[in-house]
């Protein structure tokens, strides 16, 4: 691999990040650690348009590692439902606990530190060293991955070890010992705003000189893409038990792999025939089922399947559930706000409570 003089590479990163850099987003004002690895855990996957009433509703509430690491479970997932990929909370949520009991509740300074704590890898412990505490440390997100792959040419998906490996080299090769904080938000401001997926405005691009993919004509080229695998598909009811009382009965999820700790309706995967439905209404929750209508099906697409969801409203009985659970509660569908609820479960009640 050819490399060019990384100073000559750094020195135009950071006259364009003088001009035209992102330095009013929430979390750069003022710019702490906690804020900036809360942003970037919410900036995974997750568009910054999307993240910034998030962030601005989390930083509210948990203002800082201590009020985060005393808070409940069921509080954060709450200020998370909605950006999806809920491990991303939890793991916070782990993590401003450690920090809390093993550092003085103040985020550690040095890269195997934070990357020991759960939910950082070395793309968000290199972007929390360099913006928060001023470190040399290369990062390497979605975004970088693009710009790089372009400037020295690499083929192949990034998600392949080689081609990651690859990446993190030329990563590791441009990244300055100076205005660290300055050169990681240009990078990612490169990739998400000049440098983009499908039409890059390498016109406009501070690297252009460096990038081979301009050279050869062909940015969309790289990165390679992953290679495709149809994604399986679920189909299932949820079932919306309601009672006289206009409650919905939710539970608290305990599969970890799938909106662990998030509050969702009961599955049925059997027929919709009414003595079946009537029965499995009755051994689970000790209710009688007295009508019940389908609503529209939708998909929700997570990372590794589909989920054609059909909402069943169940007319049930009112039934006194065990006082000692606390997994599985009767809600008023105006109580829906301040619970951790994956989006496709809030778009059912929210219907339902619009047709109320
Ligand atoms: Fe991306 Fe074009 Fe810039 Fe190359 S010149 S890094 S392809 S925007």
């Amino acid at each position: 691999m050819q490399f060019h003089d990384p100073e000559k590479f750094q020195r135009a990163i950071l006259d364009w990040f003088s001009l035209y850099g992102r330095k009013e987003l929430p979390w750069q004002n003022p710019i702490t650690p906690y804020r900036v690895w809360i942003s970037e855990i919410m900036l995974q996957q997750t568009q910054v348009t999307t993240v910034i009433p998030y962030f601005q509703k989390f930083i509210k509430r948990f203002p800082d590692i201590k009020t985060l690491a005393e808070a409940p479970e069921d509080d954060v997932l709450a200020h998370w439902a909605g950006l999806g990929y809920y491990t991303r909370a939890r793991n916070l949520h782990k993590a401003a606990k450690i920090m809390f009991k093993e550092y003085q509740g103040e985020m550690p300074n040095d890269l195997d530190s934070i990357v020991s704590l759960p939910g950082i890898g070395r793309s968000t412990a290199a972007a929390i060293l360099s913006i928060a505490f001023k470190k040399p440390a290369a990062i390497l997100d979605g975004n970088v991955k693009r710009v790089l792959a372009r400037v020295q040419a690499i083929e192949g998906w990034p998600g392949n070890s080689k081609v990651h490996d690859a990446l993190w080299v030329v990563a590791e090769h441009y990244k300055p010992n100076h205005s660290t904080a300055e050169y990681t938000q240009a990078m990612m401001d490169i990739g998400a705003t000049v440098c983009t997926r499908t039409k890059p405005l390498c016109e406009h691009c501070p690297v252009q000189p460096f990038c081979q993919a301009y050279m050869q004509g062909n940015p969309q080229n790289y990165p390679g893409k992953k290679p495709k695998k149809a994604l399986p598909v679920k189909q299932s009811y949820l079932l919306v038990l309601k009672n006289s009382l206009h409650q919905v009965l939710l539970y608290k999820r305990n599969d970890i792999k799938l909106w662990g700790g998030l509050w969702s309706l009961p599955e049925y995967e059997s027929s919709l025939e009414k003595n079946l439905l009537q029965n499995f209404v009755k051994q689970h929750w000790q209710s009688e089922l007295t009508d019940y209508t389908t609503s529209l099906s939708f998909r929700h697409t997570f990372s590794h399947f589909h989920w054609d969801i059909t909402p069943v409203i169940c007319e049930v009985k009112l039934v006194e559930l065990c006082e000692e659970s606390t997994a599985i509660q009767w809600i008023q569908l105006n109580q829906i706000d301040g619970l951790g609820i994956p989006a496709p479960i809030r778009k059912i009640l929210l219907n339902m409570k619009a047709a109320l």
